[in-house]
């Protein structure tokens, strides 16, 4: 079978035996804090919208700040590595690179560039998953009673540094050659999947055809997120941001306040397949997420924007001679974050 690298027999042991021999990188930076990092990235080419580049850097500045927030590495990625996977294929190779080159980070978070962490505060309660090796969102009986492929979303998911991880790579990399593999599988997950037309294989039909066909294979180690928002489809979020401002407050990163607003279907660099959405809704959506997500960031520093519509930004604060004064809990909470184990 198909596979994105040579076996790694022991993957788990050697992990282990270089973790010990390196105790200045470990993977957990606190008890329960397991070492993560965000990967993200976008093709090597210009988008071909010409808003699309200026999104993008938008896009990575929110991420970035989301990292440095609560002190995450953060990679992005500007190549193919490996021709047969390319387009959204692409995260799996990279995957297993980063994997296998850093054994002292535990977790590795993939977001998808059209992903934009609205929730500055919050963050996974990590301990939650101690016996789990991927953390995706969904449901469970969308996944394997329903087959339904958008039971889970492949935009935003979390995966441990393991032989296991190393195993799913490659299995799921199999449905995602170019050609004709991904015509056949895209056959395939028409037939088993719920409404999924016969269109090439797309990374988040073969995993949940995985997970499907091959249950006992892998369902143990899989956590189906809910309780929060761990992927927000966009279009029930955009016009809610005011609302969330006067009833909740970050940190909450469920319905009230949501983790991440994802904007599924707008392909915002371009895409010669196209979009699913009109432009204009999809533009006027995304600068109000990166709004929403920015002032909570610029209020750290008194700024806000004049509203969710606008560039401009004002002082929301009165600076004083005394600027270590200030006392707001949520203010210092994103400043100086603490860790919090659940
Ligand atoms: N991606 C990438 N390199 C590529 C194409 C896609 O890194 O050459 C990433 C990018 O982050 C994108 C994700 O893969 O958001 C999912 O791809 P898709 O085509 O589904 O784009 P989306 O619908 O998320 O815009
Ligand atoms: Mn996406």
């Amino acid at each position: 079978p198909y596979s994105l690298g040579p076996a790694v027999p022991y993957y788990d042991a050697l992990r282990a035996a270089w973790l010990t021999a390196h105790p200045r990188f470990p993977a957990y930076v606190a008890p329960d804090r397991p070492r993560v990092m965000v990967v993200t990235g976008s093709s090597p080419h210009r988008c071909s919208d010409p808003e699309g580049d200026r999104m993008l850097l938008r896009a990575f500045k929110n991420k970035a700040d989301y990292c440095r927030v609560h002190g995450f590495d953060i990679f992005y990625s500007n190549a193919v590595l490996d021709a047969e996977m390319s387009g959204f294929w692409t995260k799996l190779p990279l995957l297993r690179a980063l994997m296998v080159a850093h054994p002292e980070t535990e977790l590795f978070w993939w977001v998808d560039s059209d992903v934009v962490f609205t929730d500055m505060l919050f963050e996974p309660p990590w301990g939650k998953y101690m016996a789990h090796n991927l953390l995706i969102p969904g449901w469970e009986s969308k996944v394997y009673e329903e087959k339904n492929w958008m039971g889970t979303n492949a935009g935003s998911f979390v995966i441990r540094n393991c032989q296991w991880s190393l195993n799913l790579l490659d299995a799921w990399a199999e449905m995602g050659r170019s050609g004709p593999a991904r015509e056949k599988y895209g056959k395939i997950f028409a037939k088993v999947l719920s409404n999924r037309e016969p269109y090439e294989a797309d990374d988040q039909s073969a995993l949940v055809y995985l997970l499907v066909t091959q249950r006992k294979r892998w369902a143990d180690r899989v956590f189906l997120e809910s309780s929060y928002v761990l992927h927000g489809y966009w279009k029930a979020i955009v016009d809610r941001y005011e609302e969330m401002r006067s009833n909740g407050q970050p940190g909450l990163g469920d319905d009230r306040w949501p983790l991440i607003t994802h904007f599924v279907g707008c392909k915002p660099c371009g895409d010669p397949n196209g979009a699913s959405y009109e432009a204009a809704q999809c533009w006027r959506g995304i600068d109000r997420a990166f709004n929403f997500a920015d002032d909570q960031i610029l209020k750290l520093y008194g700024f806000q924007h004049e509203s969710l519509n606008s560039t401009a930004v004002q002082r929301v604060r009165k600076e004083t001679g005394r600027p270590m004064d200030t006392d707001d809990e949520e203010i210092g909470r994103l400043l100086h974050p603490t860790f919090r184990g659940t």
